[in-house]
């Protein structure tokens, strides 16, 4: 299994995927149009995809069947799975000869314990490759309207992990200090639980508690919200709008640009979920409309087209000159219908006699 060939690849020099290999992928933050193209070209033609919860949006509707989907993040009710089986079956796969496509949220070496994943290919001897993603400490700001550094206000960005109970005695983010440099921005991810103590350990390190700060919950993705306030303030805020993770919170001068920056929020549909029905293949062009308008779409297939039986067509086609007008009903028929007059060493010219 050598790693299936990708149909229109997108990048150019680069090799595919290859049998036996791991490419720990960066999925970026949740929208689709941000996976890299290297990303991509490994998504498409890959035999083995392993993927987190954030990973999921950029799966497209139409992968190819026989590709191998391993979900490994939350279920409802129940605990993701363990990183030791994660390891194992990366490396499982790999031993298996395929390739393989761990996909990860974001970047796969900013908070997303690809480091840890890599170590463990190495040790293994399996060779990969990591794709860098656009992590959504970047993109989810950016979104939002905030840049994460601006001339003379932020002149560096301390990107941070919010898990830590900034209480506990022996943790490693010193809050404080952070909140001593007024000169940069600090993004931190997973920040909703521990966020009231991380803003008190802030202003307690200095930082004026008039500093604008935001929290952006779903950035890129359909649905993104963002709560913004000053410092002293936000934790309050972001209760009463109940905002719940996959979120970040942003602090520093540069979050006031939002107000004359921001760019996409609440597009017209928000927060509506639609199911797609169209077949897998031909629902990619309204899957992209739909989260234009900020609808998530489930891709539920209901639908399968196949052409009528060739003996049955064939002798219609050979008689096409007796017709005046053609009726076409649906995209499928126009190709299916293309599809025979090539089989049939024709082409459009058989349409020739007819109007329309
Ligand atoms: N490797 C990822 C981060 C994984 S840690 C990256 O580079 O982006 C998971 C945390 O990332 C979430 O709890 C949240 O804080 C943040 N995050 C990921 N995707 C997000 C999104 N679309 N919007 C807001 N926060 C997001």
């Amino acid at each position: 299994m050598a790693g299936r060939k990708e149909h229109g690849r997108s990048g150019e020099d680069n090799v595919g995927p290859v049998a036996g290999t791991v490419y720990l992928v960066g999925a970026g933050p949740g929208d689709p149009g941000l996976l890299t193209l290297r990303g991509r070209e490994i998504l498409r033609a890959c035999d083995a995809v392993v993927y987190d919860r954030l990973a999921a949006t950029v799966l497209p509707p139409d992968l190819a069947p026989e590709v191998e989907l391993h979900y490994c993040g939350k279920r409802a009710g129940s605990h993701p799975m363990p990183q030791a089986e994660i390891n194992d079956l990366l490396v499982r796969l790999a031993r298996e000869g395929k390739s393989v496509c761990r996909l990860k949220g974001g970047d796969p070496f900013v908070f997303g314990r690809g480091g840890e994943e890599a170590a463990v290919l190495r040790e293994a001897g399996i060779p990969f490759e990591v794709v860098p993603g656009v992590t959504a400490g970047i993109a989810a700001a950016t979104y939002a309207g905030i840049p994460v550094t601006q001339r003379g206000e932020a002149v560096r960005v301390c990107l941070v992990t919010g898990h830590e109970d900034p209480t506990k005695p022996d943790g490693q983010v010193d809050w404080k200090s952070l909140g001593a440099d007024p000169h940069g921005s600090v993004v931190a991810y997973m920040p909703v639980s521990n966020l009231p103590a991380i803003v008190a350990e802030m202003v307690a390190g200095g930082l004026d508690p008039q500093t604008p700060a935001a929290v952006i919950e779903r950035g890129t993705l359909p649905g993104q919200r963002t709560v913004t306030a000053p410092l002293g303030e936000l934790p309050d805020r972001v209760e009463q709008a109940g905002i719940q993770p996959p979120a970040l919170f942003v602090v520093g001068k540069t979050v006031a640009w939002r107000e004359r920056l921001a760019w996409r929020d609440e597009p017209p549909l928000s927060g509506k979920r639609v199911i797609v029905t169209r077949p897998a293949d031909q629902a990619r062009r309204l899957v992209a409309g739909v989260r234009g308008l900020g609808i998530e779409p489930l891709i539920c297939s209901a639908i399968r087209t196949r052409p009528a039986a060739e003996s049955e067509l064939a002798p219609l086609v050979a008689d096409l000159d007796r017709y005046d007008w053609v009726f076409f009903t649906s995209e499928n028929g126009v190709r299916y219908f293309f599809s025979l007059l090539a089989r049939l060493d024709r082409d459009v010219r058989a349409l020739g006699g007819a109007t329309g």
